[in-house]
């Protein structure tokens, strides 16, 4: 069972690459990222002693323009897992049709166990590193896992001091007095939403009768879960690293949030069931959504999956085994590259504000938001129906066929 995130990104690449008949030449090209950047980072902590932190940044193709893609702060943060996240972030530009490629970023560490002096630290000591190598026309870094508005408000920071000059297109998921965009906030999961009312269309599902369970509370799946919940589904059981609940006659988000921001957790809401992280995933619902970490649903748990719908906010969280088990068993899987490009495509808008100089109002940026998934959606579920495949091999026949011409136009 593979689960190296970065084997996994090549396999559904290859996979992809033999529905359209993609050159060698191509895929050769397609299957690695085009720059790595690492580092040490040496920072100062409170207590006076100095410790090190591994720091990534992978740039995997800017043919379609400059890469684009989060930083992640995480213990579990590895390179073969930047790697992957910046593949996945080439395919999700271009699945939605971005002018951009795919970066990500990494520093292995723990930021539930820093002060804020020491994330401030290490938040600039990871620009200074690599700040060459970024800029609104080079590589453009956002928020992912435990990183925030406050921390790409640093690294703004620290990257117009060595630059010289204002340049608050040099990274996005910014606050709204630095040039952040509105909506961005709930972006990813509105994104997700515009899917699943897709999803609904297709499936004949009445929004009233649907059951959703969401694996991870955080910006991604908090918000899902508030949105969802205001168009009448119904939240059965929503989880994050600490635990997770269960309500049959279904929660309601807002109070869950507020129990957590007071708690720490979800765990433990008046009124729930307690359950795991492992059993959410395999409750009888008819949405699932994993709004957490990668490689959950693996060969080993797929075929006890029971939703009829999988919505991926979170990036990777479904092996390659368990997407093939997953179709045969007929479970629809919208895959992370299309149900969460609604982060990147607004992190693009606000790029495009910040570019101008004005700034939209929220409806406009939320009606652009809806013009890019909707299509998005169609144009991947036509490829399903044509190539007769599952979504995520759908949706990488999209996104790879466009990063293909534009390679070509280059003279690859
Ligand atoms: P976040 O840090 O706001 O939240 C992460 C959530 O996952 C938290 O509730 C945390 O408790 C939970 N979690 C962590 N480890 C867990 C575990 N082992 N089991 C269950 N839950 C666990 O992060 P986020 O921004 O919401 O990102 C979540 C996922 O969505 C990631 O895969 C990220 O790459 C993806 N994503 C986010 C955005 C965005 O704009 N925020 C965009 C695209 C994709």
């Amino acid at each position: 069972m593979a689960l190296n995130p970065f084997e996994n990104a090549q396999s559904q690449l290859k996979k992809a690459a033999k529905v359209v008949n993609l050159e060698d030449s191509i895929l050769e090209k397609m299957l690695n990222p085009v720059r790595l950047h690492e580092a040490d980072l040496e920072i100062e902590m409170d207590d006076g002693e100095t410790k090190i932190f591994k720091a990534f940044r992978s740039q995997h193709n800017d043919s379609c323009g400059p890469t684009k893609g989060g930083i992640r702060f995480h213990p579990n943060v590895s390179v073969e897992e930047v790697k992957a996240l910046s593949m996945w972030m080439t395919w999700k530009c271009s699945v939605v049709g971005l002018p951009l490629g795919g970066g990500k970023g990494g520093i292995i560490c723990n930021p539930k166990e820093m002060s804020q002096r020491e994330l401030e630290k290490l938040s600039r000591a990871y620009i200074r590193a690599f700040y060459e190598h970024l800029g609104p026309t080079k590589d453009i870094p956002a928020p992912d896992v435990y990183t925030n508005a406050q921390i790409m408000s640093w690294m703004l920071d620290e990257y117009e001091k060595l630059v010289g000059e204002k340049a608050p297109g040099m990274i996005t998921g910014k606050p709204l007095v630095l040039g952040g965009s509105k909506a961005r906030n709930y972006a990813t999961a509105q994104g997700g939403v515009h899917c699943v009312q897709e999803l609904a269309k297709k499936l004949k599902w009445k929004p009233k009768k649907i059951t959703v369970a969401i694996q991870g509370y955080g910006n991604a799946g908090s918000f899902m879960a508030k949105i969802l919940h205001g168009l009448d589904y119904k939240i059965i059981a929503v989880s994050d690293s600490k635990g997770g609940i269960k309500k049959m006659s279904g929660l309601d988000p807002v109070a869950v949030e507020e129990y957590k921001k007071e708690n720490g957790s979800v765990a433990g809401f008046e009124g729930s069931e307690a359950i795991s992280n492992e059993e959410i995933l395999e409750l009888t619902v008819d949405l699932l959504v994993p709004a957490a970490l990668e490689n959950v649903i693996t060969a080993e748990n797929a075929d006890r999956i029971q939703a009829k719908a999988v919505v991926e906010l979170a990036n990777g969280p479904t092996i390659p085994e368990a997407d093939e088990i997953l179709f045969k068993n007929g479970v629809v899987v919208v895959p992370d590259i299309l149900a969460n490009a609604g982060g990147v495509t607004v992190s693009y808008f606000e790029q495009v504000q910040n570019a101008y100089n004005h700034y939209w109002e929220e409806e406009e940026v939320l009606q652009k938001l809806k013009k890019t998934m909707i299509p998005a959606f169609t144009a991947v579920w036509e490829n399903k129906e044509k190539y007769q495949v599952d979504m995520r091999t759908a949706a990488y026949t999209v996104a790879v066929e466009r990063v293909a011409e534009a390679m070509k136009w280059r003279g690859v």
